[in-house]
Parts: structure tokens; C-alpha cells; sequence
């Protein structure tokens, strides 16, 4: 066994997107109609691995901790909330069309903003206008104004009305954060890289509200802590960088912003955003909504808007990056074997089960051994094909452990592990196998 070479970067995209349909991460959306603009949906082993990346950001973020709860709010809002937050106002993209080629592009993602990219047009631009990203509906029957619905761009802004309700149900105080995964929806002008850029995704967003005086310490600690949690769930520290933003990129009411960037294909680009925000969203809502949103702290006896520290990251893209960081290849016996090297916690099989053969003498007790583990772990079953295939199909999907029930089994029962990375085999009787399985999983 050696090493090959790592697939170089060009076609380390397309295996990854190949692998992605061929074993059934993600299809493109509403494919047998022609595909629906750059949308997919996440297939049998995606969804899990998806579900997997956010666990193990809710277990990060809301399990592990006792200054962390859950919310999970509408995704439906009325206009009065992004009236309030500004993005009805500043969500916007600055749009171009070529009179050339009619493409139309976002003027601050061109290289050149004289040359079209689309027909190399020279000064074929219109003039730039702003474009908002939001997806605008009708709530009910009438498509009147009053009856404007808005799809949330982002997941943040159902912390900051609930502040009030969770604080009270919850009986938390600052330093308290409130969690949330969901789905946001952008009409993104130039969606593209596969799942990077699509306009519906997934985001995991926290927001932190701290005292005024505690804010840069908070901030400093999510950087650190959200850079980590990439790190200890397997992306190498040569793909990962924190960014932290220059003043002309910060939004005017933040006082710092740093993005968590993985090095994909293409080059780098953002997984998560850590921003500094201030007192400005509980302001924006108190003032809009006539509400309340402050703390009145009884041990100072006085009243203070908390600060906000906000962890965003993107729950679809980072599944991405998980899988380009995890994409092997190397040589074995001649032949190149493919592999998933994901962090156990995120592989979507933790264990196959695979009798050697159909034949009804093994059956029964691979079926046994399946029964065994599924109480505690997600289990694929598999009894067609020679073994090896099977193996390479499961090293392709990322599965840590597969458990082979041979002719030996029932006689001795015992069952051969072997394990995804180093193919290695150990022979363990039925009755020591979670014992032998569990503490390699968590
Ligand atoms: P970008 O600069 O890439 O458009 P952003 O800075 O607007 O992202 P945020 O509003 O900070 O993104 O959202 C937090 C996270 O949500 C991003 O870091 C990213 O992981 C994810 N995200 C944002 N837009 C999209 C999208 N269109 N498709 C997939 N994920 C997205």
C-alpha cells in the first residue's frame, strides 16, 4: 500500500461532485425535469452526513454547554422584521447586464468591471443597481401587500425578536446564547461551486449576548473556539484560516468580524463568519417593535442592551468541505481505492454489516448482528457482490468500520472487523463487538 498522490485540485471537484451522485450524496434538483438552477437535494448517504455535520454542531454548540439553548423559528417572517434588521434596505447585490451577451453578473465579484466574462465583451456593462437577495412571497389568498411574506435570508434574526421570550422561559442571563439550524433562502445572483453558493441552504447560527463590557473577550473566545471545532472534526490546519476583516469590509455597526475559510479548489473561501455586532440588533427590534430588549441586571441594579457575538456558519457548505478535506486516493494491489476519510462523528454509516454470502447459514446471524447495533449506531446492510467491492463501496462512502460475518461465525461467534483507514482486520467475538465499536465512534 502506498500513497499515490493526493488528486490535484482541478479534478479533486469533480470526483468529489462524481462520488457525490454516483453513491448518493446530492442530485441536482428536479433532475429528471432538466435540473432547477443550481438547487440539490441531499440523497440517503447526504442527508446523513448533513444531519451528522449538524449534530456535531448542536452538540458543540447547545449540548456541551450550559450557557446554550435551542430555538427553531419561522422561516416565513413579516416585512416589519427586515424592515427593522435593514435587510429590506441593504441586502442587496450590486447588479450588472451585458448588453452583449444579456448575462448578468454581481459587479463586485468581476475581475475586471470593463470585460464581460461571459462574451468578453469590452465596456458592456449597464450601470450597476442593487438587487435585493430576498425571496418575497404572499401569505394567504390575496396577493396584496398587506400580504407580504418574506423568506428569511438568514436564521439570525429569530434570536434576536424571541430575546425576550427565551430569556424569560429559559431563566438565563448574559453571558447566554440562544442556537439555531435552519434554512435561509437568497436569490443569489451567481449561485455556482456546487453546494457553495446556492439560495436555499442550510445556516447553524448562534447568538451570544453578552454584557457591553465582556464583548471583545467573547468574540475573541467564539473566534477561537469555532476555528477548533472544524479542526477537531478532521479539516487539516493547512486548509483552514481565520480571516479576520478589514475595517472597509466591516458593516457599520460591527467592531469586528473574522471569517473561518477553508481552502477549497478554487481557493479560499468562507465557512463562517464571527461577528462583533453591538447592541445594534436588539435596538433595531426594541425600536421598531416598541418592545423591551435589554436586561435589567439585579445584582448592579441597573439595565443594559447586551452585545451580540454571532458565530454564523453555513451547515450545507461546510458538509462540502468536509468532503473535499476527506477525499483519498491511493494505491492498493494495483488498483486505486477511494476513500472518505471522515471524522467518525460525521460518517453517515458507521458500520457495515456484510454476511460473506447469501446463503442462508449466515443470514440469520448477520441479520442478529445488525439488530445488535442499530439500537446504537446507523448501520448499512449489505450481502450482494463480492466482499472486496463491497469494502470499496463502503471505504467510498466513508464507513469506519465494516463487521463481516463469515463461515467461522456462527461455529465460533465471532465476526471480522475491519477498519476503513488502515484496512486492517480483527476477529472479535458477537458479545465484545459494541464494546469494541463504541468508544471508536464517538
Ligand atoms: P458570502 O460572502 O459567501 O455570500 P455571507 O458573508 O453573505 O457569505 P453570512 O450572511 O455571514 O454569509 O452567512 C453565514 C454563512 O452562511 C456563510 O459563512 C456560509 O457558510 C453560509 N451561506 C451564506 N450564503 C450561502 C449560500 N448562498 N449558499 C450556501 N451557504 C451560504
Amino acid at each position: 500500500m502506498s500513497d499515490v498522490s493526493v488528486p490535484n485540485d482541478v479534478t479533486l471537484m469533480e470526483k468529489v461532485v462524481n462520488l457525490s451522485k454516483r453513491r448518493g450524496f446530492v442530485f441536482p434538483s428536479a433532475e429528471i425535469y432538466g435540473g432547477f438552477r443550481s438547487t440539490y437535494d441531499y440523497g440517503p448517504i447526504g442527508v446523513q452526513l448533513l444531519r451528522n455535520v449538524k449534530d456535531a454542531w448542536w452538540r458543540s454548540m447547545v449540548q456541551m454547554r450550559d450557557d446554550v439553548v435551542g430555538l427553531d423559528a419561522a422561516i416565513l417572517s413579516p416585512p416589519a422584521i427586515w424592515e427593522a434588521s435593514g435587510h429590506l434596505k441593504n441586502f442587496t447585490d450590486p447588479l450588472v447586464d451585458c448588453r452583449q451577451c444579456r448575462e448578468r453578473f454581481r459587479e463586485d465579484q468581476l475581475e475586471d468591471v470593463t470585460i464581460c466574462p461571459g462574451c468578453g465583451g469590452k465596456d458592456t456593462f449597464t450601470e450597476a443597481r442593487n438587487f435585493n437577495l430576498m425571496f418575497k412571497t404572499h401569505a394567504g389568498p390575496v396577493e396584496s401587500d398587506a400580504a407580504v411574506a418574506y423568506l428569511r435570508p438568514e436564521t439570525a434574526q429569530g434570536m434576536f425578536i424571541n430575546f425576550s421570550n427565551v430569556l424569560q422561559s429559559s431563566r438565563k442571563k448574559p453571558p447566554f446564547g440562544i442556537a439555531q439550524i435552519g434554512k435561509s433562502f437568497r436569490n443569489e445572483i451567481t449561485p455556482g461551486n456546487f453546494v457553495f453558493r446556492t439560495r436555499e441552504f442550510e445556516q447553524m447560527e448562534l447568538e451570544f449576548f453578552v454584557p457591553p463590557e465582556e464583548a471583545l473577550q467573547w468574540y475573541e473566545y467564539w473566534c477561537a473556539t469555532r476555528y477548533q471545532w472544524y479542526i477537531d472534526l478532521g479539516i487539516p490546519e493547512s486548509k483552514l484560516r481565520m480571516r479576520p476583516h478589514d475595517a472597509d469590509e466591516l458593516s457599520h455597526y460591527s467592531s469586528g468580524t473574522s471569517d473561518v475559510e477553508f481552502l477549497f479548489p478554487w481557493g479560499w473561501g468562507e465557512l463562517e463568519g464571527i461577528a462583533n455586532r453591538g447592541d445594534y440588533d436588539l435596538t433595531q427590534h426594541a425600536t421598531h417593535s416598541g418592545e423591551k430588549l435589554d436586561y435589567f441586571d439585579q445584582a448592579t441594579n441597573s439595565r443594559y442592551v447586551p452585545h451580540v457575538i454571532e458565530p454564523a456558519a453555513g451547515a450545507t457548505r461546510t458538509m462540502m468541505a468536509f468532503l473535499l478535506a476527506a477525499y483519498d486516493e491511493e494505491e492498493v494491489r494495483g488498483e486505486t481505492r477511494t476513500v472518505l476519510r471522515l471524522h467518525p462523528r460525521l460518517a453517515p454509516y458507521k458500520v457495515a454489516v456484510l454476511p460473506l454470502s447469501k446463503k442462508d447459514d449466515l443470514m440469520p446471524m448477520a441479520r442478529e448482528v445488525l439488530a445488535l447495533l442499530q439500537p446504537h449506531l446507523m448501520c448499512d446492510f449489505d450481502e450482494t457482490q463480492a466482499i472486496g467491492r463491497r469494502y470499496r463501496r463502503q471505504d467510498e462512502l466513508g464507513t469506519p468500520f465494516c463487521v463481516t460475518i463469515d463461515f467461522d461465525s456462527p461455529e465460533d461467534q465471532s465476526v471480522t472487523i475491519r477498519e476503513r483507514d488502515t484496512m486492517e482486520q480483527v476477529r472479535v467475538p458477537v458479545a465484545e463487538l459494541l464494546a469494541h465499536l463504541l468508544p471508536r465512534l464517538v
